[in-house]
């Protein structure tokens, strides 16, 4: 499918990635102005911020609303970075072209409701605002394509994509888990559609963020959309996965070290990342199932050692691993190195 798009922010400098940082939510005009004040003088034009929260609970924490869209154009006028909110109601579109924000985004539960989201482009058509739209909850690419057509049908033509990851059900420390093949999908269906990584919905947990951001990264996507708070330990709402500027700096500068390489390299490693991210999980896998295989041990009182079951082990695992061409003292090694953390494992809960 081919957008017939305009750039999104003709204003700003080009740089790869494009940075669209700052707070999940607005929470007071001090905050607002102090994070923003400190992602300008880092080089970022674009800052982002909570207006209206989208609770699972009613009871938490709501957002400002229409005071805080007084703060993000005051912070504009003074420090000259572009401000953009989220918006899930008509009544917060109009709102938000009253103030003549320069972005808005789409919410995860909102691209879901295709009829909020029609109600939502008949609002915006006719404005010149970049509108970037998250991906459903669930992993329905047709769903999220059919949110940035009806945007598209409007005459809205600065349109981008931000990949927050998924709800799949799969046990994971990660909050929401990125599907990186089902979103590159979407995008070789539509390749003018400028591609967006929050990292911060999909790891829910600031240390986790590193490994997403490369992905990202290898896969040269448009830009990093990423929540950035002065105090993150006291924010109002998503604290544990909030960095402060100075971090996030330090994250990135992290990053370009090993960003820097031919294409066909970087190619080859996103292939090798992939694959040592399916064999972590299958890992993750076989420790869960050998936890439960301690329990009936225990229950039977077995102990968790059982030597003719180890020496059976180790020579299954390198006569099939030399069937698939692997020399059987690496596949024997490395079963050992693995066995030894799942007996500890069970010995350490008996
Ligand atoms: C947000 O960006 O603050 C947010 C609520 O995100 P999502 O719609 O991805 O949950
Ligand atoms: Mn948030």
């Amino acid at each position: 499918m081919s957008f017939d798009l305009e750039p999104l922010f003709p204003n700003i400098p080009p740089s790869k990635p494009l940075m669209m940082a700052g707070p999940c939510s607005a929470e007071s005009l001090e905050q607002v102005l102090s994070v923003a004040t400190d992602l300008r003088r880092d080089g970022i034009h674009l800052f982002r911020a909570g207006v209206w929260k989208p609770r699972t609970s009613p009871g938490s924490f709501e957002g400002m609303g229409e005071d805080a869209l007084k703060w993000l154009t005051e912070t504009r006028e003074k420090t000259g970075i572009l401000v953009g909110t989220e918006v899930g109601t008509t009544r917060q579109a109009e709102l938000a072209l009253k103030y003549r924000l320069d972005f808005l985004w789409i919410g995860a539960r909102t691209t879901s409701s295709p009829f909020i989201v029609e109600e939502i482009a008949q609002v915006l058509k006719g404005n010149d605002v970049a509108v970037l739209v998250k991906n459903p909850i669930a992993p329905d690419i047709n769903l999220w394509l059919g949110a940035i057509q009806r945007l598209y049908a409007q005459g809205l033509k600065r349109l981008a994509c931000i990949h927050r990851g998924f709800s799949v059900g799969a046990e994971s420390l990660l909050r929401n888990i990125p599907l990186w093949d089902t979103v590159q999908e979407l995008r070789d269906r539509c390749p003018t559609l400028p591609m967006f990584c929050d990292p911060s919905h999909i790891a829910g947990d600031a240390t986790l963020l590193l490994p997403i951001i490369t992905e990202a990264l290898y896969r040269e996507y448009t830009g990093i959309f990423i929540e950035v708070h002065n105090n993150p330990p006291v924010a109002l709402s998503d604290a544990s996965q909030q960095v402060t500027p100075a971090s996030l700096q330090a994250l990135m500068a992290s990053l370009q070290l090993s960003n820097d390489c031919d294409d066909e390299l970087k190619r080859l490693r996103m292939l090798l990342d992939q694959l040592d991210e399916n064999f972590i999980r299958l890992l993750a896998e076989r420790f869960r199932l050998t936890q439960e295989i301690g329990e009936w041990k225990k229950k039977h009182k077995l102990c968790p050692y059982q030597p003719n079951r180890e020496k059976l082990m180790y020579q299954l695992r390198s006569e099939k691993g030399r069937l698939y061409g692997l020399s059987p003292l690496l596949t024997e090694e490395l079963f050992q190195v693995i066995h030894k953390y799942s007996l500890k494992k069970q010995e350490d809960e008996n």
